[in-house]
């Protein structure tokens, strides 16, 4: 079992399997991010060794993340492949839906059952603004194949203020139609990022009063859950509450091969060489120095925080 230092058991393992995306969400990347050009993608053999070790350590949830995942050529089998080797593993993928209609019946046969689709807005103009691509219908269509398919579908939205910050209600009216869960992300400051105001956990709330009572059922992971009276759950990840670390079970490996043990902070360990070789004690060992490091709490709650971690590289 992996615990770090704050005796946090460590059981959540985020594997970022590229940078590369096709959009440019304005809260996740540049324009046109510099290190596009040298991009050595980490094979998926060597990925799977290192999942491995991870499930045989204790890791109980994956979630596969990029950049955009279902650019990477045979993620399907690689999926297949841990779940042979782990069926009982939780294993979910974070995807903008782009390429979502094409792969759900694969996906699903793959033997993933979970994924997570961000849909940031439903108005098409909003959309072009927040990702440069004029993509909703791709979207929408990736999200009723995912449902069709059988895959347990939740949605993803970061409220940006003078973007979609006041279309909070309209896309909890969206979820409840499709009958998917719709989790609320507070925009996390970061220096890859715009300069953007996002809506806390407080703000979205109230906005969501405005049209709907609800009550607060349980913490589940990171986000904090809702139901509405006719039983609609709805989530919020708010990171900049002061109590959002106490119970951290996540570490993350990036399409760089850092171990990285916070989304916040810098600290990293190298595994790029070790993936290389395939040694499993070694890392074994890395994710057990990684999570020395693993930091009591991030900053986002302090005054003008702002991480220097690019969430198209570590996934979010
Ligand atoms: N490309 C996939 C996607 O967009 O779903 C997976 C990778 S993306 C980095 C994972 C999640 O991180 C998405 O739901 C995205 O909205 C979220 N995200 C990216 N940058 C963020 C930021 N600065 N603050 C909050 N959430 C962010
Ligand atoms: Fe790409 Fe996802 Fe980042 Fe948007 S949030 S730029 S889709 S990696």
């Amino acid at each position: 079992m992996f615990i770090d230092s704050y005796n946090r058991k460590v059981d959540y393992l985020r594997l970022s399997v590229t940078k590369q995306c096709n959009f440019r969400c304005q809260y996740c990347m540049p324009d046109t991010p510099e290190d596009f050009a040298d991009d050595e993608q980490i094979p998926f053999e060597q990925l799977l060794i290192f999942v491995q070790v991870a499930i045989d350590g204790g890791v109980r949830k994956i979630r596969i993340t990029g950049g955009e995942p279902l650019l990477r050529k045979d993620l399907c089998d690689f999926i297949a492949a841990i779940m042979r080797y782990a069926p009982q593993i939780d294993l979910a993928l974070t995807t903008n839906g782009f390429y979502l209609q094409s792969y759900a019946q694969k996906l699903r046969a793959a033997g993933l059952s979970r994924v997570n689709v961000s849909l940031d807005s439903l108005h098409e103009e909003r959309i072009e603004i927040m990702s440069k691509k004029r993509v909703l219908g791709k979207i929408l269509c990736g999200i009723d194949a995912a449902i069709a398919a059988g895959l347990r579908v939740k949605l993803n939205m970061v409220p940006i203020v003078g973007v979609n910050a006041d279309e909070l209600c309209d896309m909890l009216d969206f979820a409840r139609q499709k009958k998917v869960m719709l989790r609320y992300i507070e925009f996390m400051e970061n220096t890859h990022a715009r300069a953007l105001q996002g809506l806390n956990e407080r703000e979205i709330l109230q906005a969501l009063r405005s049209r709907f009572t609800f009550e607060f059922v349980e913490q589940s992971g990171p986000a904090r859950i809702y139901a509405l009276p006719c039983g609609t759950l709805f989530g919020i990840i708010a990171p900049h509450n002061d109590d959002f670390c106490v119970s951290c079970n996540r570490v993350r490996l990036s399409a760089e091969g850092l171990i990285v043990p916070c989304l916040y902070h810098e600290d990293a360990v190298n595994v790029r060489e070790i993936l290389r070789a395939g040694d499993k004690e070694a890392i074994r060992e890395s994710i057990e120095q990684a999570l020395r490091q693993k930091p009591e709490k991030n900053r986002w709650g302090c005054e003008s925080a702002s991480s220097t971690r690019a969430f198209y590289k570590t996934g979010g």
